[in-house]
């Protein structure tokens, strides 16, 4: 069986790792193929596929897409990507600026529940990174005392409902599959089961993306649970989505899995990776 990682994070978005680290990782982890998919940018694909060319490990270019469907925000995964598209590029531009304004939206809404500095603090933590994003938030919040641990800040300060949470628009799901078909991409819907959705409204999603084109869902998936799997293993079934395993790896010690630490793929699914290598 191969190691098949096909989500995971360096520095140029929320990682803690530059790319080639995270492609060093990789291997030593026995990890036979991997796609690194920083959210919004495709800055880092440069470096991690020097790096897999140089280490001999089989590697995608990928990007995780932000996007808001109803009133919640779900993640697209667009896997071998041509990385300097150029409506690829431009899409991805608008939404790192979008990120911009929402950062300090976040840092208005945090400065009013009595935490100051957030803006300057989460820049700090992104000095690698060309995104800002919730997880530079919740870093600062922990530096700060806030809060003992990145989760804890996450369900205390970060999601809907707390106190520095702000909305924000992303883009659509159909301008997501129209930047990665675009760019020569198939798209993969990223931790189905993490979303704060009912499973009838991730149903209907479910049945959109695949309409639209979407080829793929992740079922075997670091952040699940084994019932998670055997759920999206049921849905990718029904829907007639081939299969991802991906770790979602974000850095030592602030992730549910490693590096190609990925659960086995249930039986009876269409791998996704056989067309792409
Ligand atoms: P953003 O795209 O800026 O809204 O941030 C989303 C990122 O925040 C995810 O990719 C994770 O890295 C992190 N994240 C979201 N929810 C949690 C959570 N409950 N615990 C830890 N990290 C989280
Ligand atoms: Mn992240
Ligand atoms: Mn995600
Ligand atoms: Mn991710």
């Amino acid at each position: 069986m191969k190691v098949v990682d096909l989500h995971c994070h360096s520095t140029i978005s929320d990682g803690l790792l530059p790319p080639a680290e995270v492609v060093r990782r990789a291997v030593t982890n026995g990890v036979d193929l991997l796609a690194l998919t920083d959210h919004d940018d495709v800055a880092g694909l440069g470096e991690a596929r020097a790096t897999a060319e140089e280490l001999g490990l089989a590697f995608l270019d990928g990007a995780e897409l932000s996007v808001s469907w109803r009133d919640t925000t779900i993640h697209i995964v667009g896997l071998r990507l041509t990385p300097d598209h150029p409506a690829l590029l431009a899409g991805l531009a608008a939404l790192r600026a979008g990120r911009d304004s929402r950062a300090e939206r976040i840092a208005t809404a945090l400065e009013k529940a009595g935490i100051p500095g957030a803006l300057e603090g989460a820049l700090r933590h992104a000095k690698n990174a060309t995104i800002v994003g919730r997880a530079h938030f919740a870093r600062y919040l922990v530096e700060q005392g806030v809060a003992s641990d990145v989760k804890s800040v996450f369900d205390h300060y970060l999601v809907a409902g707390k106190p520095g949470y702000v909305p924000h628009h992303w883009i659509t799901l159909n301008e997501a599959l129209n930047l990665i078909h675009g760019a020569g991409g198939v798209a993969v819907i990223a931790h189905p089961i993490r979303y704060r959705i009912s499973r009838s409204a991730l149903r209907e999603f479910i049945a959109e993306f695949k309409e639209r084109g979407g080829a793929a869902m992740e079922v075997a998936c670091g952040a699940h649970t084994p019932e998670h799997i055997r759920e999206c293993a049921a849905l990718a079934r029904h829907f007639g989505l081939k299969a991802s395993s991906a770790s979602d790896f974000h850095g030592p010690g602030e992730s549910y899995a490693d590096l190609g630490r990925v659960p086995t793929m249930p039986d009876g699914l269409v791998p996704i990776w056989k067309e792409l290598v």
